[in-house]
């Protein structure tokens, strides 16, 4: 596993203020200032990856480093390729150590929002080192529940941390009994090469989603569900 630390990031005072729709002249702007600061000392985004290949596949099921995940979608997006790389990128535990206001919903919203930057900077920086250091070209990814239930389900985050390692103790990321990841605002996932751009949200049913990056596309949908 490699690990990505001392990841560099800014966090703009007048760009949250606008996300979280405050006046940054106003009280408010004053106080999500001072989260903002503390983040700025105590913020640690960070993240993990392997480099992994496909060993077999059968129908559904593909194996990557020994490990099986099946998944109709995966399997067909992962049909041409060799090399993968699972992935784990997160704002940082100490982001959670740092601030915790469970009365004050406002404040645990701003302060969500600035995890949610910091989680971004990660993303930025393991994009790179991924292009730099594999040149890969154009690329794609698949998260373990995201999406309609049955793209990619959720419990086979338990593989996807199997393929990496012990990634509590080198990036401080638990899974919960539920799959869930803590701290929230991480992701994991497969990053492969891929002339297709895929994206999860296109095969996607939920609705109201505000952080749906591609309308549902019904032709891949259809694709993607066809044996
Ligand atoms: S639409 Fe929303 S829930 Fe669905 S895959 Fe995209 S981000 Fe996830």
């Amino acid at each position: 596993m490699e690990v990505l630390l001392d990841i560099p990031y800014v966090l703009d005072a007048a760009e949250l203020s606008k996300t979280v729709h405050i006046d940054p002249a106003s009280d408010w702007g004053a106080e999500l200032r001072e989260l903002i600061d503390l983040a700025e000392k105590t913020g640690k985004p960070k993240a993990a990856y392997a480099e992994a290949f496909v060993e077999r596949r059968n129908g559904d099921t593909v194996e990557i480093g020994g490990i099986s995940f099946t998944s109709r979608t995966l399997s067909k997006n992962l049909a041409h390729s060799e090399r993968v790389f699972p992935f784990l990128i997160t704002c940082g535990h100490e982001m959670d150590q740092a601030f915790s206001a469970p009365d004050d919903m406002l404040k645990a919203y701003w302060w969500d929002e600035i995890k949610a930057a910091l989680l971004t900077a990660a993303i930025t920086r393991f994009e790179d080192h991924l292009q730099q250091t594999y040149r890969l070209g154009k690329t794609a990814s698949m998260s373990p529940g995201s999406g309609d239930a049955d793209v990619w389900p959720i419990e086979q985050q338990k593989g996807l941390f199997a393929l990496l390692g012990d990634v509590e103790q080198t990036v401080g990321v638990r899974l919960t009994e539920s799959f869930l990841m803590v701290p929230n605002k991480t992701i994991s996932g497969i990053l492969f090469s891929s002339e297709i751009d895929f994206r999860t949200c296109e095969v996607c049913h939920r609705a109201t989603c505000p952080s749906r990056q591609a309308v549902f596309n019904p032709r891949l949908w259809k694709e993607m569900h066809q044996i």
